[in-house]
Protein backbone atom coordinates (compact mmCIF):
# COMPACT_ATOMS: atom_id res chain seq x y z
CA UNK A 1 0.00 0.00 0.00
CA UNK A 2 2.64 1.90 0.89
CA UNK A 3 4.70 1.39 -1.95
CA UNK A 4 1.70 1.70 -4.45
CA UNK A 5 0.86 5.44 -2.45
CA UNK A 6 4.50 6.19 -3.67
CA UNK A 7 4.14 5.21 -6.75
CA UNK A 8 1.12 7.71 -7.38
CA UNK A 9 3.35 10.50 -6.17
CA UNK A 10 6.16 9.61 -8.41
CA UNK A 11 4.48 9.22 -11.13
CA UNK A 12 3.14 12.73 -11.04
CA UNK A 13 6.31 13.94 -10.32
CA UNK A 14 7.92 12.07 -13.33
CA UNK A 15 7.18 14.29 -15.92
CA UNK A 16 8.47 17.60 -13.50
CA UNK A 17 11.37 15.50 -13.42
CA UNK A 18 12.37 15.32 -16.83
CA UNK A 19 11.50 18.89 -17.05
CA UNK A 20 14.07 19.86 -14.61
CA UNK A 21 11.31 21.31 -12.00
CA UNK A 22 11.78 19.73 -9.27
CA UNK A 23 14.21 20.71 -5.91
CA UNK A 24 16.74 18.72 -5.32
CA UNK A 25 15.14 17.32 -2.09
CA UNK A 26 11.61 16.43 -3.96
CA UNK A 27 14.60 15.08 -7.19
CA UNK A 28 16.19 12.76 -4.67
CA UNK A 29 13.02 11.26 -3.42
CA UNK A 30 11.61 10.49 -7.03
CA UNK A 31 15.42 8.84 -7.50
CA UNK A 32 14.89 6.55 -4.28
CA UNK A 33 11.93 5.45 -5.81
CA UNK A 34 12.74 4.53 -8.93
CA UNK A 35 15.90 2.35 -7.72
CA UNK A 36 13.52 0.01 -6.13
CA UNK A 37 10.25 -0.05 -7.71
CA UNK A 38 10.77 -1.76 -10.95
CA UNK A 39 6.94 -0.46 -12.24
CA UNK A 40 7.93 3.10 -11.97
CA UNK A 41 11.72 2.62 -13.59
CA UNK A 42 9.42 1.05 -16.82
CA UNK A 43 7.40 3.96 -16.90
CA UNK A 44 10.80 6.31 -16.37
CA UNK A 45 12.75 4.44 -18.99
CA UNK A 46 9.29 4.77 -21.01
CA UNK A 47 9.04 8.37 -20.62
CA UNK A 48 12.87 8.88 -21.16
CA UNK A 49 12.75 7.19 -24.59
CA UNK A 50 9.71 9.13 -25.83
CA UNK A 51 11.46 12.06 -25.00
CA UNK A 52 14.25 10.82 -26.34
CA UNK A 53 12.50 10.26 -29.84
CA UNK A 54 11.00 13.64 -29.53
CA UNK A 55 14.04 15.76 -29.15
CA UNK A 56 15.50 13.56 -32.04
CA UNK A 57 12.60 14.81 -34.16
CA UNK A 58 12.75 18.52 -33.10
CA UNK A 59 16.37 17.98 -33.99
CA UNK A 60 15.90 16.97 -37.47
CA UNK A 61 13.06 19.12 -37.75
CA UNK A 62 15.35 21.97 -36.52
CA UNK A 63 17.80 20.89 -39.32
CA UNK A 64 15.59 20.76 -42.01
CA UNK A 65 14.51 24.45 -41.52
CA UNK A 66 17.97 25.59 -41.41
CA UNK A 67 18.64 24.27 -44.21
CA UNK A 68 15.63 25.44 -45.76
CA UNK A 69 16.64 28.92 -44.62
CA UNK A 70 20.34 28.05 -46.07
CA UNK A 71 18.90 27.53 -49.44
CA UNK A 72 16.67 30.31 -49.16
CA UNK A 73 19.30 32.71 -48.52
CA UNK A 74 21.76 31.41 -50.94
CA UNK A 75 18.66 31.73 -53.85
CA UNK A 76 18.47 35.18 -52.22
CA UNK A 77 22.00 36.10 -52.48
CA UNK A 78 22.08 34.83 -56.24
CA UNK A 79 19.12 37.06 -57.29
CA UNK A 80 20.86 39.52 -55.85
CA UNK A 81 24.23 38.80 -57.47
CA UNK A 82 22.37 38.99 -61.22
CA UNK A 83 20.90 42.20 -60.38
CA UNK A 84 24.32 43.51 -59.48
CA UNK A 85 25.39 41.85 -62.13
CA UNK A 86 22.88 43.63 -64.50
CA UNK A 87 22.92 46.94 -63.29
CA UNK A 88 27.11 47.12 -63.25
CA UNK A 89 26.38 46.30 -67.04
CA UNK A 90 23.79 48.66 -68.04
CA UNK A 91 25.81 50.88 -66.11
CA UNK A 92 29.22 50.14 -68.11
CA UNK A 93 26.86 50.51 -71.37
CA UNK A 94 25.74 53.95 -70.35
CA UNK A 95 29.29 54.95 -69.27
CA UNK A 96 30.98 53.70 -72.20
CA UNK A 97 28.20 55.12 -74.30
CA UNK A 98 28.77 58.45 -72.88
CA UNK A 99 32.58 58.47 -72.80
CA UNK A 100 32.23 57.38 -76.42
CA UNK A 101 30.16 60.05 -77.23
CA UNK A 102 31.71 62.59 -75.34
CA UNK A 103 34.97 61.23 -76.73
CA UNK A 104 33.43 61.37 -80.56
CA UNK A 105 31.47 64.91 -79.64
CA UNK A 106 35.13 66.79 -78.75
CA UNK A 107 36.82 65.03 -82.32
CA UNK A 108 34.19 66.22 -84.46
CA UNK A 109 33.59 69.41 -82.92
CA UNK A 110 36.96 69.84 -83.43
CA UNK A 111 37.26 68.88 -86.81
CA UNK A 112 34.44 70.74 -87.97
CA UNK A 113 35.88 74.20 -86.55
CA UNK A 114 39.00 72.68 -88.55
CA UNK A 115 36.74 72.71 -91.84
CA UNK A 116 34.61 75.83 -90.95
CA UNK A 117 37.89 77.91 -90.78
CA UNK A 118 39.26 76.36 -93.91
CA UNK A 119 35.93 77.08 -95.88
CA UNK A 120 36.11 80.68 -94.55
CA UNK A 121 39.91 80.76 -95.67
CA UNK A 122 39.63 83.29 -98.72
CA UNK A 123 42.85 82.07 -100.31
CA UNK A 124 43.61 78.26 -100.65
CA UNK A 125 44.58 75.42 -101.95
CA UNK A 126 43.22 71.87 -102.02
CA UNK A 127 45.45 69.23 -103.95
CA UNK A 128 43.27 65.76 -103.97
CA UNK A 129 44.73 62.58 -105.65
CA UNK A 130 42.19 59.84 -106.52
CA UNK A 131 42.71 55.88 -106.99
CA UNK A 132 39.63 54.23 -107.99
CA UNK A 133 39.50 50.63 -108.34
CA UNK A 134 36.24 48.61 -109.91
CA UNK A 135 35.81 45.10 -108.45
CA UNK A 136 34.39 43.75 -111.30
CA UNK A 137 35.42 45.33 -113.88
CA UNK A 138 39.42 45.11 -111.85
CA UNK A 139 39.81 48.38 -114.16
CA UNK A 140 41.90 50.93 -112.03
CA UNK A 141 41.88 54.47 -112.71
CA UNK A 142 43.81 57.50 -111.23
CA UNK A 143 43.18 61.48 -111.36
CA UNK A 144 44.26 64.23 -110.09
CA UNK A 145 42.72 68.08 -109.11
CA UNK A 146 44.31 70.88 -108.28
CA UNK A 147 41.95 73.61 -107.12
CA UNK A 148 42.67 77.38 -106.10
CA UNK A 149 40.27 79.74 -104.44
CA UNK A 150 40.40 83.51 -104.00
CA UNK A 151 38.35 86.02 -103.88
CA UNK A 152 35.19 84.38 -105.02
CA UNK A 153 37.39 82.90 -108.05
CA UNK A 154 38.37 79.49 -108.24
CA UNK A 155 40.40 76.71 -110.93
CA UNK A 156 40.31 73.76 -110.64
CA UNK A 157 42.34 71.62 -113.04
CA UNK A 158 41.57 67.66 -113.33
CA UNK A 159 43.91 64.85 -115.52
CA UNK A 160 42.29 61.27 -116.10
CA UNK A 161 38.74 62.24 -114.72
CA UNK A 162 36.66 60.13 -112.98
CA UNK A 163 34.90 62.03 -110.32
CA UNK A 164 31.13 63.94 -111.29
CA UNK A 165 31.50 67.45 -111.03
CA UNK A 166 29.54 70.40 -112.85
CA UNK A 167 29.98 70.55 -116.33
CA UNK A 168 31.83 67.43 -116.76
CA UNK A 169 28.82 65.19 -116.95
CA UNK A 170 28.22 64.79 -120.78
CA UNK A 171 31.61 65.37 -122.23
CA UNK A 172 34.48 62.71 -123.28
CA UNK A 173 37.20 63.71 -120.97
CA UNK A 174 39.26 60.49 -120.15
CA UNK A 175 42.43 61.17 -120.56
CA UNK A 176 42.33 64.94 -120.83
CA UNK A 177 43.49 67.57 -118.49
CA UNK A 178 40.59 69.70 -117.97
CA UNK A 179 40.56 73.08 -116.38
CA UNK A 180 37.93 75.07 -114.70
CA UNK A 181 38.05 78.90 -114.14
CA UNK A 182 34.81 79.82 -112.75
CA UNK A 183 33.65 83.33 -110.74
CA UNK A 184 31.10 82.27 -108.03
CA UNK A 185 30.00 86.58 -108.24
CA UNK A 186 29.10 85.86 -112.13
CA UNK A 187 27.95 82.80 -111.67
CA UNK A 188 29.84 80.99 -114.20
CA UNK A 189 32.77 78.99 -114.96
CA UNK A 190 35.18 78.61 -118.22
CA UNK A 191 35.97 74.81 -119.18
CA UNK A 192 39.13 74.18 -121.07
CA UNK A 193 39.88 70.89 -122.41
CA UNK A 194 43.93 70.29 -123.17
CA UNK A 195 44.16 74.20 -122.76
CA UNK A 196 41.54 75.17 -124.87
CA UNK A 197 38.24 76.89 -124.41
CA UNK A 198 35.28 74.91 -124.84
CA UNK A 199 32.66 75.96 -122.86
CA UNK A 200 31.00 78.56 -120.82
CA UNK A 201 28.50 77.70 -118.58
CA UNK A 202 26.11 79.04 -115.43
CA UNK A 203 27.58 77.70 -112.03
CA UNK A 204 25.62 74.65 -110.75
CA UNK A 205 27.03 74.32 -107.03
CA UNK A 206 25.30 77.10 -105.19
CA UNK A 207 27.08 80.48 -104.97
CA UNK A 208 27.77 79.51 -100.79
CA UNK A 209 28.36 76.09 -101.30
CA UNK A 210 32.02 76.12 -102.13
CA UNK A 211 33.98 73.60 -104.12
CA UNK A 212 35.66 72.48 -101.02
CA UNK A 213 31.87 71.10 -99.55
CA UNK A 214 31.82 68.76 -103.07
CA UNK A 215 35.40 67.26 -102.37
CA UNK A 216 34.97 66.86 -98.82
CA UNK A 217 32.34 64.84 -98.84
CA UNK A 218 29.75 66.89 -97.19
CA UNK A 219 31.34 67.44 -93.76
CA UNK A 220 28.78 69.31 -93.03
CA UNK A 221 26.80 66.03 -92.18
CA UNK A 222 28.99 65.78 -88.70
CA UNK A 223 27.53 68.18 -87.58
CA UNK A 224 24.23 66.76 -87.21
CA UNK A 225 24.20 65.64 -83.24
CA UNK A 226 23.54 61.45 -84.09
CA UNK A 227 26.90 61.30 -85.67
CA UNK A 228 28.94 60.94 -82.05
CA UNK A 229 26.97 57.96 -81.50
CA UNK A 230 27.27 56.07 -84.45
CA UNK A 231 30.79 56.47 -85.50
CA UNK A 232 34.14 54.95 -84.56
CA UNK A 233 36.63 57.42 -83.99
CA UNK A 234 40.44 56.15 -84.33
CA UNK A 235 43.90 57.90 -83.77
CA UNK A 236 46.97 56.72 -85.89
CA UNK A 237 49.11 59.03 -87.82
CA UNK A 238 49.33 59.71 -91.46
CA UNK A 239 52.79 60.84 -92.48
CA UNK A 240 53.83 61.90 -89.11
CA UNK A 241 50.93 63.85 -87.91
CA UNK A 242 48.45 62.51 -86.12
CA UNK A 243 45.09 61.99 -87.16
CA UNK A 244 41.54 61.01 -86.02
CA UNK A 245 39.74 58.19 -88.17
CA UNK A 246 36.23 58.70 -88.66
CA UNK A 247 34.85 55.66 -89.53
CA UNK A 248 31.25 54.45 -90.33
CA UNK A 249 28.96 52.61 -92.00
CA UNK A 250 26.04 53.56 -94.12
CA UNK A 251 24.82 49.99 -94.67
CA UNK A 252 25.69 47.14 -94.89
CA UNK A 253 27.27 47.56 -98.47
CA UNK A 254 29.32 51.09 -97.85
CA UNK A 255 31.48 51.74 -95.81
CA UNK A 256 33.60 55.08 -95.04
CA UNK A 257 36.73 56.51 -93.53
CA UNK A 258 37.79 59.70 -93.02
CA UNK A 259 41.32 60.84 -91.50
CA UNK A 260 41.86 63.88 -90.13
CA UNK A 261 44.49 66.11 -89.17
CA UNK A 262 44.32 66.35 -85.06
CA UNK A 263 45.68 69.89 -84.24
CA UNK A 264 43.88 71.22 -87.35
CA UNK A 265 41.01 69.41 -88.29
CA UNK A 266 41.56 69.18 -92.36
CA UNK A 267 40.88 66.50 -94.01
CA UNK A 268 43.87 64.17 -95.40
CA UNK A 269 42.34 61.07 -96.41
CA UNK A 270 39.17 59.33 -97.34
CA UNK A 271 38.26 55.63 -98.13
CA UNK A 272 34.95 55.21 -99.76
CA UNK A 273 33.95 51.63 -100.44
CA UNK A 274 31.17 49.48 -101.56
CA UNK A 275 31.58 46.13 -100.79
CA UNK A 276 30.85 44.64 -104.14
CA UNK A 277 31.39 47.60 -106.29
CA UNK A 278 34.23 49.92 -106.15
CA UNK A 279 37.29 50.92 -103.35
CA UNK A 280 37.59 54.65 -103.80
CA UNK A 281 40.75 56.85 -101.82
CA UNK A 282 41.22 60.24 -101.78
CA UNK A 283 44.66 62.17 -100.34
CA UNK A 284 44.18 65.40 -99.56
CA UNK A 285 46.60 68.15 -99.65
CA UNK A 286 45.67 72.02 -98.04
CA UNK A 287 47.62 75.00 -98.60
CA UNK A 288 46.64 78.38 -97.11
CA UNK A 289 47.15 81.77 -98.48
CA UNK A 290 49.50 80.93 -102.06
CA UNK A 291 46.72 81.69 -104.79
CA UNK A 292 47.31 84.81 -106.87
CA UNK A 293 45.49 86.52 -109.75
CA UNK A 294 47.27 84.82 -112.43
CA UNK A 295 46.12 81.64 -111.42
CA UNK A 296 43.08 82.56 -112.85
CA UNK A 297 44.56 83.16 -115.82
CA UNK A 298 44.13 80.57 -118.52
CA UNK A 299 47.39 82.13 -120.81
CA UNK A 300 49.68 81.74 -117.54
CA UNK A 301 48.24 78.56 -116.63
CA UNK A 302 49.33 77.16 -120.36
CA UNK A 303 52.65 78.73 -120.44
ZN1 LIG B 1 6.60 2.76 -7.85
Amino acid sequence: MKNNEECYIVEDLLLGYFQNLLNPETKKYVEKHLNICKNCKNKYNYIFEQKKLEDEKNAIDEELELNYLKKFNKKILMLKTIIVFFILIILGIVVFGGVKYLYNDIALSKIYNGYTNLKESNNYTMICNETYLEYESKEKDTSSLIYKYKDKKFVSKRIDLNIDIPGYKNMDIKNNDITVIGDLEKNEQIIYLNNEQVKVEELEIPLNDTYLNNNINNINEFNDWFYPIIVTIKTDKYYQKECFIVQYKFNKESYRELWFEKETGILVKSIEENYNRYYRERVYEFVEGNVTDEDFEMNHESE
